[in-house]
């Protein structure tokens, strides 16, 4: 396990040495998608069953308030998942996020299918990820971010580790970090207060 995980860090490296030629605030200018997991990001990581065989999921307000402040910057979000909830698609519903890609094991395939979906390039987007299953997008993504309480891999693979753990309002905390990096901050809070 430790020569496994030793093994993964070093791979991690490697790939972060393409995007490290870049400055960070280039690659943070140029972002237009916020890629979001759910489980461990958006969420605390449980997953609970309802008697009624319902997967059901606890989101934080905070999330909710930064990616109207994401999108209040003409910006976009959306989900890739390996689990599939209906939680998911109503969340998703509330905060304008789309496309929401649910179920795939594969993410790297779902990333492709975002980006194909959005017009947009691997370089303009951001991901937030918590687990092993996220690294192959956060590798490929312009910007990463792993929430505080991700697995090692994946805050070593990171630009930013947010400051709160996932479902606590990390993914308020990452658009926070990224518009303060853009400098779009300040005047958005402004206009959100209208
Ligand atoms: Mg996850």
């Amino acid at each position: 396990m430790c020569f496994y995980r030793a093994f993964l860090v070093l791979i991690v490296r490697l790939l972060l040495f393409r995007t490290m030629t870049t400055p960070l605030p280039d690659r943070a200018a140029r972002v237009e998608l916020l890629l979001l997991d759910v489980d461990g990001v958006l969420t605390d990581g449980s997953i609970l069953y309802a008697d009624d065989g319902a997967e059901l999921k606890r989101f934080h307000v905070r999330d909710g308030s930064g990616l109207k402040l994401w999108r209040l910057a003409g910006k976009r979000a959306a989900i890739v998942s390996g689990r599939k909830s209906v939680a998911v698609e109503r969340r998703a519903a509330e905060l304008g996020i789309a496309p929401v890609l649910q179920g795939r094991d594969d993410k790297l395939a779902a990333f492709a299918e975002v980006l194909a979906a959005t017009g947009l390039t691997a370089g303009q987007v951001c991901a937030v990820g918590d687990d092993l299953p996220d690294l192959p997008v956060l590798l490929r993504a312009g910007v990463a971010v792993a929430v505080a309480d991700a697995s090692p891999e994946v805050r070593e693979a990171a630009d930013y580790v947010t400051m709160v753990p996932g479902g606590r309002g990390a993914v308020r905390d990452a658009i926070e970090w990224l518009l303060k990096l853009r400098g779009e901050w300040e005047r958005l809070v402004g206009e959100g207060k209208r």
